[in-house]
């Protein structure tokens, strides 16, 4: 685990260290596998790494459709989403700053079985054919990419659970914590629509959701952006959803401050 490591770390481990937040810092990364990865990593992989802008609604992977991209996320937010037959789409999962898109294709999964919607941000995204390369030399990076399928699917039975079994207001609270962590800023675009489409339920429930947080002085909602007035709030109103999922983060990866 990266954190024992961590504790046993000498100056040439530490001097390592210092040097990987240099370039983490110099290419402007902030998601948080990628500033996990030991140096040697990091700076092999580097240019591969394509700094993309994202924008609302776009869609990365099609479901089925083939996967030539992984996208490790610096900001914003990727909705994995269900379209079902007669059109109702609901979240299944997401990934933020602490993840990567579709983690499984590098283990033969060769088509997207989701489709992935974003909120704005922007993401460093490198080719699977590059990473798988890449991973098959390097057990640190190995490592990490099953870490990262192990997450991606314990958040999906999370998520497939919380959908099932909690209130819409406290969903709704556990989605907004997740998007503002990723977001990185305590306002972010977010339309009632959209936030009923990730739930999977009506406009108008969302609406009422959004009010009762409001009045609550959790949350403003003012011409389409969401400012967040009260995280802790937030979280001793949403499910225990959002703080399994950041255990299992951190049980993982360590706490960002950690590594
Ligand atoms: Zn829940």
């Amino acid at each position: 685990m990266l954190q024992k490591r961590r504790d046993v770390s000498g100056p040439e481990t530490r001097d390592s260290n210092c040097a990987l937040n240099k370039i983490a810092e110099d290419h402007g990364i902030a998601n948080h596998i990628l500033s996990s990865l030991p140096h040697a990593t990091l700076k092999r992989i580097l240019p591969d790494l394509e700094l993309i802008h994202t924008v609302p609604g776009q869609i990365i992977d099609q479901v089925d459709g083939p996967i030539e991209y992984l996208y490790f996320i610096n900001r914003g937010l990727v909705s994995l989403v269900k379209t079902m037959q007669d059109g109702r789409t609901v979240e299944v999962g997401a990934v933020g700053i602490e993840g990567i898109t579709d983690p499984s294709a590098l283990f033969g999964i060769d088509r997207a079985i989701v489709g992935s919607m974003v909120i704005p941000g922007g993401a460093m995204r490198i080719r699977r054919d590059i990473l798988r390369r890449e991973m098959e030399k390097d057990n640190a990076l190995l490592d990490t990419m099953h870490k990262c399928v192990r997450f991606a699917t314990s958040q999906l039975v999370q998520t497939a659970a919380c959908n099932r079994l909690h209130t819409l207001e406290e969903r709704c609270c556990r989605w907004l914590l997740i998007a503002h962590d990723s977001a990185q800023a305590k306002s972010f675009p977010l339309t009632h629509e959209f936030l009923a489409m990730m739930l999977g339920v009506q406009r108008a429930g969302v609406s009422i959701a959004a009010c009762y947080l409001q009045k609550a002085g959790l949350i403003q909602y003012i011409r389409g952006r969401v400012t967040i007035t009260d995280q802790s709030g937030l979280k001793d109103e949403a499910c225990e959803c959002y703080g399994a999922m950041r255990a299992e983060l951190h049980a993982l990866f360590g706490t960002p401050k950690q590594r």
